[in-house]
């Protein structure tokens, strides 16, 4: 048997693991699946410590999966002054590009355009960022081969690279580079299938109703069933609903809405953009072109007060500024009508006085009566801040853990990318490449059922991804196959259209 299959994550794996989470007692209890609380679970479960990690949703149900989907190298926080965080930001990055995450991250062009709004004073400035953002590259033993340097663009490079630019008054562009998810929810299954894949108990719905000090009282939300699962020591990772399981920690979350243009509104875009916002010194609209021939346009950044929403909503009001700052560089308006979809997500800051776009984006680890709180930070460190988490569980607990392991810990289908077998005809091969993009070293796998199945569901995608989610990345319902598994769901029309294999896939 594949032995990356010893990770896999569905309905059966739940039911039985369930059962001995509730008559077990573990080293660490993680509460939530998002980046950090799945890192959290790999991190402790691959020092040898027996590990139970629950979500009441599913798993990328919250923050992470509305992210812009950047690795980046910290360079806002460069501009800040606030030069360990970018370090840390570089140096995680280099870790997924380089030994990680290698077939979900890759190297970005992102262009900024010169156009006349943009000083010579400011150009220069940007270019400096870039040219400490790549030193700090350099620091973290990041090859340039990985990610190369940044440069000056004429331009007509500049619009070779965005073609939808306006080239009236165009200097050029300044070129730089950074790493990217091709999807932040998939960075996560990949993770929580690795921490299973170490013996950690992944369980999605399954809800953390209080923090106990010797445990957690827990819901079942298929079932409505309550239990306890008895641990050493709790981390909690629930990101912005961290206050409500832990009333110590204060959260001042910032919504960060994203539009998605249909394919074909930026034809030829191959470059990500960044947007000077007007007005401000050092914030940058982002467009940025999907794989699948969609561009996502973000971020806005907007203190919310009041309960914290399962899903939050993307006001017009965020739509009509994102459409104004794109426009403002564009040679032909993009309408409202090209916005097929909008998404926000709430960023899980500490509170403190300020705006939330200068709050720092440090993470925070805040140790208590048996719960260590995990949050703040962002995806790029999600790794750091588990590691970061386990050694102060495992102090608090006086647990005997071993060293943290995961810098040097591929995920699963990290790896060689494979070349196609001979069982894969020829006419395939465009299948197959497809294949190796999405799942990396475990495309050989999946080709079965995408073969078996090869009816389209969206997204170049087939029944037979579906299939594969649903026995082994976890997918308990539609809404886990189209809103994580897949990004379907982002567009209400395609989600639709794919609503009826998804449920077939599940029955
Ligand atoms: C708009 C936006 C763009 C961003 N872009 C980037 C970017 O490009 N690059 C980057 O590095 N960072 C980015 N970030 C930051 C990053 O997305 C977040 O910091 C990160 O995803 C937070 O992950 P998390 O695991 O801490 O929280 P979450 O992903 O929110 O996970 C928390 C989980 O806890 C679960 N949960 C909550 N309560 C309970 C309970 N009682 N019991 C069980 N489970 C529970 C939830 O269901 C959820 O799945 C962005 C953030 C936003 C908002």
């Amino acid at each position: 048997m594949d032995s990356s299959l010893d990770s896999s994550l569905n309905a059966r794996r739940r039911t039985r693991e369930l059962k001995l989470v509730a008559e077990e007692r573990v080293d660490v209890l993680v509460v939530g699946l998002g980046a950090t609380g799945a890192g959290a679970a790999l991190d402790a479960a691959s020092r040898g410590l027996s590990v139970a990690a629950i979500d009441a949703h599913d798993l990328a149900f919250g923050t992470s999966r509305w992210s812009s989907k950047l690795i980046h190298g910290g360079l806002r926080y460069l501009a800040k002054g606030q030069v360990g965080v970018a370090y840390e930001s570089a140096a995680e990055r280099g870790v997924l590009l380089a030994r990680t995450a290698p077939h979900l991250v890759r190297a970005h062009p992102y262009v900024l355009p010169l156009t006349p709004e943009v000083s010579r004073r400011q150009q220069a400035l940007v270019m400096a960022g870039y040219r400490l953002g790549d030193a700090l590259r350099t620091a973290a033993r990041t090859p340039r081969r990985l990610l190369p340097g940044p440069s000056r663009l004429t331009a007509a490079r500049t619009r070779r690279l965005v073609p939808a630019l306006d080239g009236g008054g165009l200097r050029g562009g300044l070129l730089s580079w950074d790493g990217r998810l091709l999807d932040d929810a998939r960075l996560v299954v990949a993770v929580a299938r690795t921490a299973a894949g170490h013996g950690a108990r992944v369980l999605t719905r399954c809800r953390a109703l209080e923090l106990t000090g010797t445990g957690a009282r827990v819901r079942d939300e298929l079932t409505g069933e309550e239990f306890t699962i008895r641990a050493r020591v709790v981390i909690n990772a629930a990101g912005v609903w961290a206050g409500g399981l832990d009333p110590s920690v204060r959260l001042r979350p910032s919504r960060g809405t994203h539009l998605v243009l249909r394919p074909g509104t930026l034809p030829g875009m191959y470059a990500g953009l960044h947007v000077p916002i007007p007005g401000e010194r050092n914030r940058f609209a982002l467009v940025l072109p999907q794989p699948d021939g969609r561009v996502h346009v973000g971020l806005t950044d907007v203190a919310v007060d009041g309960p914290v929403p399962d899903v939050p909503e993307a006001p017009e009001e965020d739509v009509r500024t994102l459409l104004e700052v794109l426009n403002g560089v564009l040679e032909a308006e993009v309408t409202r009508e090209a916005v097929a979809g909008a998404y926000a997500g709430l960023r899980p800051l500490l509170a403190a006085d300020g705006r939330t776009a200068d709050l720092s984006r440090r993470h925070a680890v805040l140790a208590g009566d048996g719960v260590v709180t995990v949050v703040g930070g962002k995806l790029t460190t999600y790794r750091r801040m588990a590691q970061d988490a386990v050694d102060r569980a495992a102090e608090l607990a006086d647990l005997r853990a071993g060293r943290c392991r995961t810098a040097r810990l591929p995920l699963v289908g990290a790896g060689p990318a494979p070349r196609r077998p001979s069982s894969v005809p020829e006419r395939a091969a465009g299948t197959w490449r497809r294949l190796t993009e999405r799942y990396g070293s475990e495309a050989g796998a999946v080709w079965p059922l995408v073969r078996e199945h090869p009816e389209p569901v969206g997204l170049g995608l087939t029944e037979g991804d579906l299939l594969w989610s649903v026995r082994h990345e976890g997918a308990l319902d539609a809404a886990d196959l189209l809103d994580r598994r897949t990004r379907i769901g982002l567009v209400p029309g395609d989600r639709q259209a794919a609503a009826e294999a998804a449920e077939s896939a599940i029955a």
